[in-house]
């Protein structure tokens, strides 16, 4: 049995957005180990994940429509709703000055309304659950002063007061809300932009090197920790936030 196997979702239903990928799919995996049946919501699902306990939705959060219609299909084959992860999310590279004010609606539709309006569609569901749990995954950039990213380091501190809010607003309903701090994270979209390097194995252990701990984080420990918030072990957690950044927040550690 791994440390996974808990069974502590059993008889749950979750809702992961961009769990087609990534640390998403790392959460998605986490939850159905614990027990949890998982639908994953992303805008590229992968065809082959419909069974008993998994469903995959082909969703845009940044349209409601589609939201809605997905989060109804979701409680349509499980009949309840307890956990949500709002994780679907986009980067955005450059200054305020490289990025014009579509671009900024953009990610900020995705990144930020976007778990507005899973919420939303969720709640009168998570309001019938006796566990309800909602993790958001915002980032290390929500806090610190990322050079050539203030449109996305916007849209994740954004995350992490909407994070506070919704906490706040909610908590009396017995919905606990929470978000994890991912630091750079072994995902295909730092592939995507190791690949976009000219030495892609050069650019890799640069970046490494840049981590506190010499190494990227594992989508499997953000998941680790995903669960965690999900899960009645943290009944008492709410409006807060978990770093997973190998001490880059915390310590504000910078390798010799
Ligand atoms: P990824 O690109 O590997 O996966 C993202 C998933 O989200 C994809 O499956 C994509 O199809 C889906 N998605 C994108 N836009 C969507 C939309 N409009 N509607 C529905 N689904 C959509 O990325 P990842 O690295 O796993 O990142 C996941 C989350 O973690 C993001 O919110 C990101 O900001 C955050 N994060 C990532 C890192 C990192 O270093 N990888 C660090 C901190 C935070």
């Amino acid at each position: 049995m791994s440390a996974a196997d808990t069974g502590e979702f059993d008889g749950l239903v979750a809702i992961v957005t961009g769990g087609a990928s990534g640390i998403g799919a790392a959460i998605v995996e986490r939850l159905a180990a614990a027990g949890a049946s998982v639908a994953i919501l992303d805008l590229n699902p992968s065809p082959d994940e419909d069974s008993a306990t998994r469903l995959s939705v082909r969703a845009n959060v940044a349209d409601d429509a589609s939201v809605r219609a997905a989060i109804d299909a979701v409680v349509a084959r499980f009949g309840r709703l307890d956990i949500i992860v709002n994780n679907a999310g986009i980067g955005a590279q450059g200054t305020i000055e490289s990025n014009d004010d579509d671009e900024w609606h953009r990610v900020f539709d995705i990144n930020v309304v976007g778990m507005a309006r899973v919420t939303r569609a969720a709640l009168p569901h998570l309001r019938e659950s006796p566990s309800a749990a909602i993790v958001n995954t915002a980032s290390i950039a929500a806090t610190a002063g990322l050079p050539q990213r203030a449109l996305y380091t916007a849209t994740k501190g954004a995350v992490l007061s909407l994070t506070r809010a919704m906490a706040a607003d909610h908590l009396r309903e017995g919905i606990r809300v929470n978000c994890v701090n991912p630091g750079t994270a072994d995902t295909p979209w730092v592939g995507r932009l190791l690949d976009s390097a000219a030495d892609p194995a050069a650019e890799r252990a640069a970046l490494e090197a840049r981590q506190p701990h010499g190494r990227l984080v594992a989508a499997t420990e953000v998941a680790g920790a995903v669960a965690y918030l999900a899960s009645p072990r943290s009944g008492s957690t709410t409006g807060t936030s978990i770093a997973v950044d190998g001490g880059m927040q915390e310590l504000r550690l910078r390798p010799e």
